[in-house]
This record gives C-alpha cells, structure tokens and sequence, in this order.
C-alpha cells in the first residue's frame, strides 16, 4: 500500500474528536490476548478479527482424603499434616514455608503414601500461583518435582505441558506430552498439549494427526477448530515449494515463485538481522513466512484488503502477498517484510502483551518511517484535531507514539519496555516501571505532546 494512498485516507476521513478517535481505536481486548490481526499499514477500514486459539488450561490438584490417623506417625505431625491438607483443598494460597512443612513430613515417612500425596498438592498449587504471576520457569521446576516423587500421577505431567505451552517453549512442551503420554495413551488433554506444541512449531501434518487423536477419543471445540484450520492452511499451501532455514520456514509457490522466492530469503535474513540487535531479542522458534500470490493471499489470510501483509498471533505465521512479482523485490515488499518480522519479533518477546499501538508504531519504525516524513503539516494538524480518523488515523498516531517514547528513553526504554511485558504480561506494570504511568496515562500525556507540537 503507498503512502500516498494511506495519506489520501488520512485527509479524507473526517470524524469528530481527535483524542476520542484514538480512544476509540484501542482494542477492547485485554492486551494478553489482543483479538486482533497485525497488518502492514492501510488502505480502508475492515474488520480484523482472528480465531482466538488459546492452548489447554490445566487441572486444579485433585482433593486430598483427610489424614485421621496413621501407624508410626505421632499426632503432632499428623496435625500439621491435615492443617496443611485443609488449606491445600480449600483452595488457600500457599507459601515456600509451606512447602518446607510438606517436604520435611514427606523425607520423615517415605513410607506413607498420602504425605507423598500432600507434597504432591503443594507443589501443583504452588506451581499453579507461580503460573498466575507468569513464572514460568518456577512454575516448571515445582512441577518436575512433583512428578519426581509421583511419576505415576498424571496432574503434574499435565500440569507441566500447559506451563511450558504458556511460556511459549513448544520443544519442551511437546517433549513433555510425549513422555506424559506414554503411561495415558489416549489422553485428550496431553493429546491436545502435543498436538498445539507441533502446531506452534509449524509441524502442521503431525499437528493435524494429533488433534484427530483428540477428536477419536473426546469431542474438543478448539481440536476442531485447529482440524478445519490446518485442512485449510493444507488447501491454501499446496503445492507449495517450502525452505526450511535455522530462522525461517518460507513456503511459496515453487513454479511461479523461485526466484522472487530466494530473494524474500535474503531480505528476511537480512531483516532478521537488523532486528536481533535493534531489539535485543531472538525468536526461540523459526518463522513461519507463507507467500501467495494476491487473491490466494485474501482467501488464505483472511486478512483485511488494505493490508500488505499480516502476522497472524494466533499461529505465529506471516503471510505476504506476492502476486506480479517475478524476480526482484519492490521496496514496498521489502517494508512489507521488515513490518511483518517486527510483529513477530514484538510478540515473542512481550509474549503477545504489547499493545497494538507499540506494535504498529514500532512495525513503521523499523520500516524507517518517520511522522515528519511521512505526513505534510496539514495531515498532522487534522490528525491533532481529530479531523482524520479510521485506519489511516490509527497508524499515523501509533507511528507518532512509538517516536514519543524513542524520544523519552531510547530504543533502550522500549526494549525493556518489551521485556517487561513477556515478564508480567501487564502492559500497564511495564510502562509504569519504564515511563512512570501507566499506558492509558502515557497516551494521554503523549497526545498533549502532540498538540504543543502541531498546534492547530
Ligand atoms: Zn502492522
């Protein structure tokens, strides 16, 4: 999409209320699970809904029976035993001093199973608050020791898959469902674990087998949802001729596509480069880069028609348009692919909780697109008094916000900014600790800037 076409919307589209229109262009989702697309900048407005695929969540640690009494256990221990258990059933937060009491009965009388059963609990329900705060990685290690003392217990191998499908480790995960499995064959929910750790890893024909496997042993919504999904990525991509790289899986078609193919790699390498370092952050998985040729693009992407490309969150995929092209890449395609791989990179390192305005301000910034640049003084003057409004509006104000904050603390600040948010998976928390309010606050305060700056 040219910018003079974008621009021509931006003066065109006239609508009252400059900072409403940028109110009234925040996703109404919450920002950890944005129920948006991001697409490469505009041409006219479409809606932009995704299937909202969220993996398997976890069980609650079954209720333990009551400890009365037991040979060779004195009444003290066994009282601290059913405080504990009491608190564990009822759902009450516990704390590491807690775990301490149940690892120490459980060393004490190895013998007796329902203190193996009790440490068990803990450790899922400690495991299950630290996967509420988002650590991940405690949240794991309390898991793998309680499988280490109960291997033959399935809640916290289960347990375990979900954790590592959250924190986005698709090889643990996977490897994990795999070994859970061998005692529970026909387990659904570890079926369903494996199946969205191959799906995630863009291993789509085993992903497809697995969730069949869901489907012959328990009926599951979201497994049909991902079956029909993958038939029609299978449909969409046919014939496809696909490069798998250490960074990227790029598929396109082979006959038509080759050389202009080989030159998307390059530019993807190249980009993918730039980015590393201009962020500081390296993917863990390759990127699924999916090229069609216009139409198939639409029908495969479901994207809107103004978009140039789009990376769909949901399947961590970017899929490009390339129709016409044969040989060299024009310099919007190669912005194109610079955009897109900002999205995948903004998502895996924020852990899908940053905003959509850092995101497609931050997209247009790495294009190397600049507000001054990019729009005339009377665009900016209806951008600040709400004269403009729509898509067009909604980039052009995202661009400006994300140079607000290059302009406070750097490529740095945003970095950490990014960090914070896969950490927490607060957006709010993350800008209070960068910028000092919170993200609401921080717009406002950026669209005061913008007035003092293009006064009207
Ligand atoms: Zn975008």
């Amino acid at each position: 999409v040219t910018r003079a076409a974008e621009n021509a919307l931006l003066l065109l589209a006239l609508c009252a209320g400059g900072y409403f229109a940028w109110q009234r262009l925040k996703p109404a989702a919450t920002p950890a699970q944005p129920s948006v697309q991001v697409a490469s900048p505009p041409a006219t407005l479409a809606p932009l809904d995704a299937p909202d695929v969220s993996p398997p969540s976890p069980a609650a640690p079954a209720s333990l029976p009551p400890l009365e009494e037991a040979p060779g256990i004195p009444e003290s221990d066994i009282h601290t035993a059913r405080t504990l258990a009491r608190r564990v059933n009822q759902r009450e937060p516990l704390f590491a001093a807690d775990l301490r009491i149940a690892e120490d009965l459980f060393v004490r009388y190895p013998g007796e199973p329902r203190l193996r059963d009790l440490l068990e609990a803990t450790l899922v329900t400690l495991a299950s608050q630290e996967r509420t705060n988002r650590r991940f990685p405690e949240a794991a290690a309390q898991l793998r020791r309680a499988i280490e003392i109960h291997p033959d217990s399935l809640t916290a191998r289960k347990g375990l898959v979900v954790v590592l499908l959250d924190a986005g480790d698709w090889s643990a995960a996977e490897s994990a469902a795999r070994t859970a499995l061998t005692a529970q064959p026909r387990d659904p929910e570890l079926l369903e674990g494996l199946a969205y750790a191959l799906f995630r890893q863009d291993r789509n024909r085993e992903a497809l087998e697995a969730f069949r496997a869901v489907l012959a042993v328990a009926d599951s919504p979201s497994a049909r949802e991902h079956v029909a999904r993958l038939e029609k990525n299978a449909r969409d991509e046919g014939g496809m001729t696909e490069q798998r790289l250490s960074h990227f899986h790029v598929r396109y078609d082979g006959e038509e596509h080759t050389e202009v193919g080989r030159e998307i790699l390059r530019a993807l390498e190249r980009h993918y480069a730039t980015l590393s370092r201009a962020l500081d952050h390296q993917p863990s998985e390759a990127i699924a880069v999916i090229l069609f040729s216009r139409e198939a693009y639409y029908s495969a992407s479901g994207a809107p028609r103004w978009s140039g490309g789009v990376f769909d969150h949901t399947d961590g995929r970017i899929r490009i348009p390339i129709g016409g092209l044969t040989r060299s890449l024009t310099p919007d395609i190669d912005n194109v692919v610079v955009h897109e791989l900002t999205h995948a990179f903004v998502h895996d390192r924020s852990r899908g909780a940053a905003p959509r305005e850092v995101h497609e301000g931050l997209a247009q910034w790495m294009e190397g697109k600049r507000l001054d640049s990019s729009y005339d003084p009377r665009e900016l003057a209806a951008l600040v008094e709400g004269r403009a409004s729509g898509v067009g509006a909604f980039y052009a104000l995202a661009l400006a916000f994300v140079e607000h904050l290059q302009a406070l603390r750097g490529q740095g600040g945003i970095n950490d900014l990014l960090r914070l948010m896969g950490e927490t998976g607060d957006a709010d928390s993350a800008f209070r600790e960068v910028y000092g309010d919170d993200f609401r606050s921080s717009q406002q305060r950026f669209f005061e800037r913008l007035r003092q700056k293009y006064p009207s």
